[in-house]
Formats: structure tokens, C-alpha cells, sequence
């Protein structure tokens, strides 16, 4: 009787054992796969912040409709195209003025932010 116990108790432990193996081999799986994934998404290309992509609202009147102005020659990506499209920049030429501004409200058509900083 007692060795019969005894016998039943180590068969018990064992399946513990092997149960708690499985757990362990289930969630070392699960987090190779996250470290995977989270690796994948780290390497992505981080797109780089646009200086249009900052919240801006127009010192005058408020309105949130204000274009970015973008002197110069720029590289013209598919991201610069969107914004462009959707008219959150518009390209100012080559020349640049002391009196040049960096942003222009759509609203009240102020423009404010100087390009060229005071000497
Ligand atoms: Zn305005």
C-alpha cells in the first residue's frame, strides 16, 4: 500500500515534471517569436520626422491650416509628393530673403518664422 502510494506520487512528480518541461518549452517559443518579431519592427527603416510633420497652428488666428514652406531644391520622395498633394508644403524657389518666411496660414494668409535667422 505505501509502496503503491509512493509509486503513484513519483509517476505524479514526473508528470509535473514533464508538464512544467512543456510550459517551459511553450514559452521560450513564444518569446523567441516576440524577440523575432520586435526585432523585425526595430529594423525597419524609422522614417525620419518631416519638419512639416510638427504641429503647427498659426500665430494669428489659430487655424491649423498652415503650409510649410520649403526653399530650395529639394529631393522630391514619395513622402514630399504627398505632402505637397495634399498641400502641407509648398516649394518657395531657390531664393532666399531676410524676409523670407517658413510658414504661411491658409486662413488669414499670414506668414511668420524666419528662414534666414537675425545676424
Ligand atoms: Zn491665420
Amino acid at each position: 500500500m505505501v509502496n503503491h502510494y509512493s509509486f503513484n506520487a513519483k509517476r505524479k512528480t514526473q508528470n509535473g515534471k514533464r508538464y512544467l518541461m512543456v510550459r517551459f518549452k511553450v514559452i521560450l517559443a513564444v518569446t523567441v517569436v516576440v524577440l523575432f518579431l520586435f526585432t523585425l519592427l526595430a529594423s525597419a527603416p524609422a522614417r525620419d520626422p518631416r519638419p512639416w510633420d510638427q504641429p503647427v497652428s498659426c500665430p494669428k488666428c489659430q487655424s491649423d491650416r498652415v503650409v510649410y514652406i520649403l526653399y530650395g531644391e529639394p529631393k522630391l520622395d514619395a513622402e514630399l509628393q504627398r505632402a505637397l498633394d495634399s498641400g502641407k508644403v509648398e516649394l518657395g524657389g531657390c531664393i532666399l530673403t531676410p524676409d523670407s518666411k517658413r510658414w504661411e496660414c491658409r486662413k488669414c494668409k499670414y506668414s511668420w518664422g524666419k528662414v534666414i535667422p537675425d545676424q
